[in-house]
C-alpha cells in the first residue's frame, strides 16, 4: 500500500474502533484535521525514507563487516508508540527487518491482544546491525548507532515508548538498575514517555516472566489509548496473547 493510502487505511481503522461501522464526519472533507494529519504522515514517511537511503551503507563500525542487511525499522513513520529492542539477530539480519524471528513472533502476538499490528506501531533497535553470536552491543557501537535511533524518534515523534529488555532500557535511560525496578516505573527520554518491560526473548526463554509482563504490556495498552484519545478497553476478558497458558 502507498503511504496515504496505508494511513487513510488507519485513519478509518481507528475511526472504526471509536464508533464502529458508521461512518461520522462531523467536518467538511478540506481543509479538515484528518487530511492535515495525513500530510503529515506523508512527511513523516518521506523524512523517514531519506534517513534510510542516508545510513543503509553505514560503515562507522565494525558490525558492517558481518552484516547480511542492515535493519533500519519496520511501522508507521507517524506511530504513536514506538518499540526499541536490541539489535539484530540472526533472521533479522537476514531479512532486514526488526523482531522477525521466534522473539518477533512473540512479538506479534502480544500486539495483536492489546489489538495492534506491527504496521500501526514502529518497532526498532538500539543497534541496527547485528553483533557477533548476538552478545551484548559494545559501548563503541553503541556510541556510533544511537544518534540514528534518536533522528527517527525526532521524525515520527511518538507519544510512548517501550524499551523491550535490560539493554534497550539501560542504552536509554543510563541507568543501571534491574529491570525488574525498571519496569514499575514511568521515565521521560527527551520529552516523550518511556515504559520499560521484558524483552520477548526473555519471554521465550524464562515462561516464568510471561504473566508480569502481560500486566506490563496491559498497562502499556492502557497508557496508549489515553494518550492517542482512544476508548478504554474493558478489562475482564481482555484475551491473552495466543498461545499463553495462565501459568506461564
Ligand atoms: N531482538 C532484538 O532486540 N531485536 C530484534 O530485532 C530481534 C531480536
Amino acid at each position: 500500500m502507498s503511504p496515504p493510502v496505508d494511513h487513510a487505511v488507519r485513519y478509518l481503522q481507528r475511526h472504526q474502533r471509536l464508533y464502529g461501522d458508521q461512518l461520522i464526519l462531523d467536518q467538511p472533507i478540506t481543509p479538515d484535521k484528518p487530511l492535515q494529519a495525513f500530510e503529515e504522515a506523508d512527511d513523516q514517511a518521506a523524512s523517514l525514507s531519506a534517513f534510510k537511503e542516508e545510513i543503509r551503507e553505514c560503515r562507522k563500525c565494525t558490525l558492517e563487516a558481518a552484516r547480511t542487511r542492515f535493519v533500519f525499522g519496520v511501522g508507521s513513520p507517524a506511530a504513536d508508540m514506538v518499540f526499541v529492542g536490541e539489535a539484530p539477530g540472526y533472521e533479522e539480519d537476514r531479512r532486514g527487518e526488526p523482531f522477525v524471528g521466534k522473539a518477533g513472533k512473540l512479538l506479534d502476538r502480544i500486539l495483536a491482544a492489546i489489538q495492534l499490528s506491527r504496521r500501526e506501531v514502529y518497532i526498532c533497535n538500539i543497534l541496527k546491525c547485528r553483533p557477533p553470536n548476538n552478545r551484548d552491543p559494545l559501548a563503541a557501537e553503541v556510541n556510533q548507532c544511537l544518534p540514528y535511533l534518536k533522528e527517527q524518534l525526532r521524525i515520527i515523534q511518538p507519544k510512548l515508548i517501550v524499551a523491550l529488555g535490560r539493554v534497550a532500557a539501560k542504552t536509554l535511560l543510563g541507568v543501571e538498575e534491574s529491570l525488574k525496578n525498571m519496569r514499575q516505573q514511568v521515565y521521560n527520554y527527551e520529552g516523550v514517555e518511556l515504559r520499560v518491560t521484558y524483552h520477548t526473548a526473555a519471554l521465550l526463554r524464562n515462561p516464568a516472566l510471561k504473566a508480569p509482563a502481560w500486566e506490563d504490556f496491559q498497562a502499556i495498552r492502557d497508557r496508549y489509548r489515553e494518550l492517542t484519545g482512544l476508548p478504554p478497553v474493558k478489562s475482564p476478558g481482555t484475551p491473552k496473547p495466543a498461545g499463553e497458558s495462565t501459568n506461564s
